[in-house]
């Protein structure tokens, strides 16, 4: 079966052929972020335009990569939320056409699943039950998935996401926007430079006994540094180091924790933040030290992508009996959607 994938949930178009057998045939991603940089963040009537611009173009770049036309697609799949409206409305009413032109399935995929099940297209691929660190520009949670479509929030953060962390903090720094990238390349650089690390940050939450984040205070104790030092090149490396070791002590942490909780020897990592080099580094040490095992996805399938919405579209398609399996002729999207079970089903 081969399944396309249509994702336009924010500010990236990404589209994708999956097919069951022969697996991720071919993908395409076109990212708005310069548009939107001049902004200093994400304009969503112009996120909307563009990804009406981007659309069609991409499905036959991927079709012709693939040496496919149009009528080989099997089924659709497109992310009918959580996102901006706007934005999702392009995909969703892009693949509401297709689906009717070619009298195929069409399923609305929940963006996280996506995310979620985005290390699944790497080798090796984890089995189910695992427990899932999703760690994006709008979310940061640790589920329980014990199958596909049954999610259990195990925890999340009380305030920002640690993708919108580290890009308000990299707008701290002056590093532009989306930031988080770029703050953890000079985290990194500071780091391998042996100078002294002359910054320490808390850990928010770390030992609160949940499985719960916050995130907010850093960024103001990140502002508090930045007023109270000249900031000279050091000093930003410095605080970025500083900041990054935060983040990354207490995501892995909680991540641990998690792990302890469920029992569950397997944690996956999902999300923009899950390309974090440091924090790819600590939760594999860590996670080696209790005998659990850590999988990422590929780089590029950290932050959106088309691939892992026609991978989630085309596990959903083969796996009778979940709740959410029966394909749509509507295209209603869910700009706010949560993703545990009781959320799985497009009428909930
Ligand atoms: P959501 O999926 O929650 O709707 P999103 O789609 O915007 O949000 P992603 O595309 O998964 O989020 O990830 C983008 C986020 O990842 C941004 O906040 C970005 O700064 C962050 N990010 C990307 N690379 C890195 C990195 N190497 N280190 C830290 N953060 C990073
Ligand atoms: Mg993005
Ligand atoms: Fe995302």
């Amino acid at each position: 079966m081969l399944v396309l994938g249509i994702e336009t949930s924010c500010d990236e178009t990404g589209i994708a052929l999956y097919h069951t057998k022969r697996g991720l045939l071919s993908h395409a991603l076109y990212s708005q972020t310069e548009m939107h940089g001049e902004y200093g963040g994400v304009v969503p009537e112009l996120a909307s335009r563009d990804h009406i611009r981007r659309v069609l173009p991409l499905i036959r770049q991927v079709l012709a990569a693939a040496s496919l036309d149009l009528r080989d697609i099997d089924a659709i799949a497109y992310t009918r939320g959580p996102g901006l409206a706007g934005a999702l409305l392009v995909g969703a009413s892009i693949a509401a056409a297709l689906g009717f032109a070619l009298k195929i399935p069409v399923l609305g995929i929940h963006h996280l699943e996506g995310h979620l099940l985005s290390p699944l297209l790497s080798t090796p691929a984890p089995d189910f039950p695992f427990v899932a660190l999703l760690v994006s520009g709008g979310h940061t949670q640790l589920m329980e998935v014990s199958g596909l479509g049954q999610y259990t929030l195990l925890g999340e953060t009380v305030d920002d996401a640690a993708g919108e962390a580290f890009d308000k903090t990299a707008k701290l720094l002056g590093l532009g926007y989306p930031g988080g990238p770029a703050l953890s390349k000079l985290a990194d650089e500071f780091s391998s430079s042996n100078q002294q690390k002359r910054f320490k940050l808390p850990r928010p939450m770390l030992h609160s006994g949940d499985l719960n984040f916050s995130f907010s205070g850093l960024k103001t104790a990140v502002l508090t540094l930045t007023n109270k030092h000249e900031m000279t090149e050091q000093a930003r490396g410095g605080i970025a180091l500083a900041f990054q070791e935060a983040v990354v002590d207490v995501l892995t942490g909680k991540s641990l924790a998690a792990l302890a909780k469920t029992g569950l020897t397997q944690l996956v990592v999902a999300g923009g933040v899950g390309a974090n080099r440091q924090l790819r580094r600590n939760l594999c040490r860590d996670a080696e030290k209790i005998g659990a095992t850590v999988f990422f996805p590929e780089l590029e399938f950290c932050t959106d992508n088309g691939a892992m919405i026609a991978f989630a579209g085309a596990m959903r398609l083969q796996s009778p009996g979940i709740r959410d399996q029966k394909p749509d002729d509507t295209f209603a999207i869910k700009a706010r959607w949560d993703l545990e079970i009781q959320g799985m089903s497009p009428e909930a």
